[in-house]
């Protein structure tokens, strides 16, 4: 007999969120603890099952109500086999979590990418419900992103589909990650305003987002820029518009490509100053074809830090 509850997992380089959810998606529990990446993988695994547990005990469930767990984890992964190739993040290489995992709990244990999952918690759950075709788009430390086509997560024939972040926007632009130059990763991702902030810093120049950083160079952070923007800096503006504008090339170029009805942004970068928002949608106004201009809305997400358990609840309860 199918159990009435599943868990959702979202695994991240540094906190590991899990809830408890009916099958309407109502959360009955939620339990965020910290990584400890650096203790290895038994302990990240046990952790995870631990969590898992502990989101029952509190909901007061017994252990037969609980059906499957859904897990985002960094990728790149192969979904099918629940294996983990490769994050860095976790210092991971090839870990069948997936079967660890189902074996431990005694449970079916469906695994996807963590973007992957938060695009489908949003479109399930969140802004983008309705949208059967949608675009999610995370910015925060990196620029990530999931697709939702035909009300599916879309996969590719790798399971690569969906790296927005290394779409490149300025051919002569900095050095990626990934080794190549000019990805959006590479210029819109908070990790890019703060290295631009800090060249600036270290030019003798930015003096109010250097106040921000409490007058710390050390200190300088996307989140310094953001709180320096807000209080009308323009050096700060300067940098989050630039950002917003090679954000907005990258999404004008995704849905001309895909003709999606929703584009939903999610991750720090996003929520916390309306430089780089606004920056983003005139470059999509400027760049969209008309027609399919007319046919998407472009909003902020809704479930915030909680997209990717969500998502993780949608694709537990998608497959039992
Ligand atoms: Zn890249």
């Amino acid at each position: 007999m199918a159990g009435e509850l599943v868990a959702g997992v979202d695994l991240g380089g540094t906190k590991i969120l899990t809830v408890l959810a009916d099958r309407a998606g109502q959360v009955l529990a939620r339990v965020k603890v910290s990584t400890h990446a650096r203790r290895g993988q038994d302990y990240v695994i046990d952790t995870i099952v631990e969590s898992v547990h502990e989101t029952m005990r509190m909901s007061g469930a017994p252990a037969g109500k609980i059906s499957a767990v859904g897990v985002g984890a960094p990728g790149p992964l192969d979904p099918d086999r629940g294996l983990v190739f490769f994050a860095p993040n976790l210092g991971w290489k090839n870990v069948p979590l997936g079967t660890i995992m189902s074996e431990r709990l005694k449970l079916p244990v469906y695994l996807d990418n963590d973007a992957n999952l938060a695009a489908l918690g949003e479109h399930v759950y969140g802004a983008g419900r309705d949208a059967d075709h949608m675009i999610y788009i995370t910015v925060s430390t990196g620029v990530g992103g999931g697709l939702i086509m035909d009300g599916r997560v879309y996969h590719g024939a790798g399971g690569g589909a969906g790296e927005i972040g290394h779409v490149t926007v300025a051919p002569d632009g900095p050095v990626c990650n990934c080794g190549n130059a000019g990805c959006l990763e590479a210029v819109s991702s908070g990790t890019a305003i703060a290295l631009r902030a800090r060249a600036l810093v270290d030019d003798g120049r930015g003096a109010g987002i250097l106040a921000a950083a409490g007058g710390d160079a050390e200190q300088v952070s996307a989140r310094s820029v953001s709180v320096a923007a807000v209080a009308g800096d323009a050096e700060a503006v300067v940098i989050l518009r630039d950002a917003g504008r090679y954000l907005g090339i990258a999404v004008a170029g995704v849905i001309n490509l895909l003709n999606p009805s929703a584009v939903v942004l999610g991750g720090g970068c996003i929520q916390s100053t309306a430089a780089l928002w606004d920056a983003m949608l005139t470059e999509v106004h400027r760049r969209t074809l008309e027609s399919s201009l007319a046919a998407v809305r472009v909003v902020r997400g809704s479930l915030g830090g909680d997209a990717g358990a969500l998502g993780a609840v949608a694709l537990a309860l998608e497959r039992t």
